[in-house]
């Protein structure tokens, strides 16, 4: 090869490594069934001590079950209220042990990340998680041997009321009610990533769960959904 070809060799395995699994995401689920009359909310980034009894008190003042993707190093911190989303039947799932992103995490490195989180949420919740869902939706190609193993399907999502920039809950609502469809899969977060989201989430789900149902669609976990 030549000189050229060889700098340029690096960065081309990288972005194979890093993006491949973006192209391939095998086996991962990003809706249900489009004609189910169903809606699964996900909740990432939790268990939080503050906010995540509180939205477990909404949902059960609603008479919903959801699902719960939960960073690992936080399960271990707040043991009871991840055992307590398990007690009252939502589903876990695991987002890693610490939120790194895994589009640059080395192959050792992914593998600490959902090894670790899997271990620590299923020893604080007492029941493994059923689930995955990496940070910010960043994959690699040697995650899903590892997800596979672990029998925890990635499941990214179809609406998110919230991204990387703050969303006023009322801006959520409105999104919650326009963009959610049968087969919906929605992402809130019931703990500061983006500083204050917990506490925005907390006001907007009221609304967002009348919005949802005023459409005629039933809130469900993710194991009916799916
Ligand atoms: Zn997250």
């Amino acid at each position: 090869m030549s000189q050229a070809a060889w700098l340029l060799l690096p960065p081309a395995l990288w972005a194979g490594y890093a993006w491949g699994s973006h192209v391939l995401t095998l086996g991962s689920a990003w809706r249900g069934p489009r004609l189910s009359g169903k809606v699964a909310l996900t909740f990432d980034d939790g268990p939080d001590a503050a906010y995540t009894p509180r939205v477990l008190d909404v949902l059960a003042a609603h008479a919903i079950k959801a699902s719960f993707f939960l960073i690992g190093e936080r399960a271990a911190r707040e043991p009871a209220v991840a055992r307590r989303i398990a007690d009252e039947g939502h589903d876990l799932g695991n987002h890693t042990w610490s939120h790194r992103s895994l589009w640059l995490s080395t192959p050792r490195a992914t593998m600490r990340q959902v090894e670790q989180g899997h271990a620590a949420i299923a020893q604080a919740a007492g029941a493994p998680p059923r689930f995955f869902r990496p940070p910010w939706g960043m994959t690699n190609l040697s995650l899903f041997p590892l997800l596979r193993k672990l029998r925890t399907p990635c499941v990214f999502w179809t609406v998110q009321t919230e991204g990387r920039h703050p969303a006023p809950s009322g801006l959520q609502i409105e999104r919650a009610r326009g963009r959610t469809r049968s087969g919906a899969i929605l992402n809130l977060h019931d703990a500061d990533g983006v500083p204050g989201a917990g506490a925005r989430l907390l006001e907007a789900l009221p609304g967002m769960i009348a919005a949802i149902r005023s459409k005629g669609l039933s809130l469900v976990p993710l194991r009916e959904l799916l």
